[in-house]
Order: structure tokens, then C-alpha cells, then sequence
């Protein structure tokens, strides 16, 4: 099996990979708010695909999986972890951002 930290950054590499792709095709002329929100879709409906709880009720790694809201606070976590942890996630431009 291959390191984890590698697989995360190779998934992670690509999928920005594929979002400058269609927002750069030549024919298109995509809104990168409309490429962003369905990768982010396709990105979630994958994340849920792989978080299946095994059916085992004391399993303890499904625990924090086993019923659809447990499973939306570990969705919600995460896009909390991989927010705050964007380059982008302030700007200079934010309102809340004191102006001298
Ligand atoms: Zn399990």
C-alpha cells in the first residue's frame, strides 16, 4: 500500500490539476466558480462513497462514520482542517481585514 501522505498529495496535486484544466480549455469559457463548485461536489460525493461504514456495529473504526450526521461532522471537520489550512483562505481584500 502506498504511503498515505504521498497518496493524500498526488489526490490533492491532481484534482487542482484537473480544475486549471477545464477553467483553461480553449472552447471553454467556464466560470471558475461553476468548475470549483462541481469539483467540490464530485469531491464530496467521493469522500462519502469512501467513508461506508463495514456493518460491523462495534466496529471502532467505523464509529465516527455510522450514521449520516456522525459521518457530516467528520465532513465537517475536515473542510475546517483543509480551510484554514488554504493559502487562500484570507485575502488582503476580506472586510474584516484592518486598513490603516
Ligand atoms: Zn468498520
Amino acid at each position: 500500500m502506498q504511503n498515505p501522505e504521498v497518496t493524500f498529495q498526488d489526490a490533492y496535486a491532481r484534482t487542482v490539476d484537473v480544475g486549471n484544466t477545464i477553467a483553461s480549455e480553449d472552447e471553454s469559457d467556464a466560470d471558475v466558480w461553476d468548475v470549483a463548485d462541481g469539483m467540490l461536489a464530485g469531491a464530496i460525493q467521493f469522500w462519502l462513497y469512501s467513508r461506508q461504514p463495514c456493518g460491523d456495529p462495534l466496529c471502532e473504526d467505523c464509529i465516527a462514520l455510522s450514521t449520516s450526521a456522525t459521518r457530516m461532522a467528520e465532513l465537517r471537520k475536515l473542510i475546517e482542517h483543509f480551510t484554514t489550512e488554504s493559502d487562500y483562505f484570507h485575502t488582503p481584500l476580506d472586510q474584516d481585514v484592518g486598513r490603516a
